[in-house]
C-alpha cells in the first residue's frame, strides 16, 4: 500500500503535520537520523510504524556534531533515496531541515550532558555530544513524538539521550533498538561507503575482538589485559590506530575493572581514513 508521505523543511510545517494527527488522537514516532539511510536505519522505522499511528524520520547532517577535522562535507548524503525508501516502510513525513532552520544565525542555546558525554567518544570528538544533545533535544520538542527511536549502534548516544529527556522532563520514551549487523558481523553504518574492498575485509574484525574481549572477562580474565589483547589483535590484522576499547558500566560508562555484573564493551578503531564503533553486552 502506497502511505501519504510528504517532505517538510520548516519548523512550522512539521507541527502543522504533527499537530493535525493529535487532534485526532493519533500517536507519533520520530526516528532521527543523518541520511545515507541503510537496513539499520529501517529497523528504527518499522518499529516506530509499528508501535505508532504515525512515524516522523528526520534527516539532518547536524554541523554541530562535526568538528573541524571531521568528515562533515564528505557525509553520504541522498535524500531522494532515502525518502523513496522511507515512504516504501510506512513512514508519513520525512523531516529535512536546512542548516540555517534549525541554527539560525543568533542561536545561542546549546544543551551538554557532562560526565557521560565527556568519557569515550567524548574524549576523543571534541564537542561531540554537545552537538548531537543539542540536535536531539531540538527535534524531541520539535515534534513532540510520543516515542522517538535510537540504536544501541550508538550506545553512549543513546545513554546521553536517555539522561537530557529526563534531566529536561522532555515528555517522550526514548526506545533503544539492537545493532543490526552484516552477515559477518560488521555493524551497519553509513560510513562503511567510505571503506575500500581491502578494508571492507579486515572491518568484521572489531566485532569479532569485542565478542573475544566479553569471553576472556566472562572467564575471570581482568579488563585491562582484555583491553590490551584486543588492541594488539586490531593493530596486527591492520586497523591503523584505536582510540579505545573499554568494559563500563552500562548505566554510567564507568570503567569496570571486571566483570562481576553487567557491563558494555565497547571500541572505536581507525581503518585507513573511516573510524568505526561499535558495542556488545554482557
Ligand atoms: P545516524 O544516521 O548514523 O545518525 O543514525 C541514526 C540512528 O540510527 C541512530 O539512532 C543510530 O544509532 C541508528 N543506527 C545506525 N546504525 C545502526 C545499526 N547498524 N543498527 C541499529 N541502529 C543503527
Amino acid at each position: 500500500m502506497v502511505q501519504n508521505f510528504t517532505i517538510v523543511r520548516t519548523v512550522s510545517e512539521l507541527r502543522q503535520v504533527i499537530g493535525e494527527w493529535r487532534r485526532v488522537g493519533l500517536s507519533v514516532g520520530l526516528v532521527p537520523t543523518m541520511g545515507a539511510l541503510h537496513e539499520g536505519h529501517f529497523s528504527l522505522v518499522d518499529r516506530s510504524v509499528m508501535e505508532n499511528d504515525r512515524t516522523c524520520v528526520s534527516l539532518f547532517v547536524n554541523p554541530k556534531q562535526f568538528s573541524p577535522t571531521e568528515d562533515f562535507d564528505l557525509y553520504p548524503r541522498n535524500e531522494a533515496a532515502d525518502a523513496q525508501a522511507l515512504q516504501c516502510r510506512g513512514a508519513n513525513v520525512l523531516f529535512a531541515p536546512l542548516v540555517e532552520e534549525m541554527y539560525p544565525a543568533d542561536a545561542a542555546t546549546s544543551v551538554s550532558v557532562p560526565g557521560l558525554g565527556d568519557v569515550l567518544e567524548g574524549e576523543f570528538r571534541d564537542g561531540f555530544f554537545t552537538g548531537v544533545a543539542t540536535v536531539v533535544s531540538k527535534l524531541l520538542i520539535q515534534s513532540m513524538a510520543d516515542r522517538a527511536y535510537f540504536g544501541d549502534k550508538d550506545y553512549q548516544q543513546l545513554r546521553v539521550i536517555r539522561r537530557l529527556t529526563a534531566d529536561l522532563n522532555i515528555p517522550v520514551q526514548i526506545i533503544g533498538c539492537p545493532i543490526i549487523r552484516e552477515e559477518d558481523g560488521l555493524a551497519l553504518s553509513s560510513r562503511n561507503a567510505y571503506l575500500t574492498t581491502e578494508e571492507r575485509a579486515i572491518a568484521p574484525a572489531l566485532h569479532a575482538v569485542l565478542l573475544k574481549m566479553v569471553a576472556a572477562i566472562q572467564s575471570g580474565a581482568d579488563s585491562a589485559s582484555a583491553v590490551q589483547d584486543g588492541t594488539q589483535h586490531l593493530l596486527s590484522v591492520g586497523f591503523m590506530k584505536v582510540d579505545y576499547l573499554a568494559v563500563v558500566d552500562p548505566e554510567t560508562l564507568l570503567p569496570l575493572s571486571s566483570a562481576t555484573g553487567p557491563c558494555r564493551v565497547l571500541g572505536a578503531a581507525w581503518l585507513g581514513k573511516t573510524r568505526l564503533i561499535d558495542n556488545v553486552g554482557v
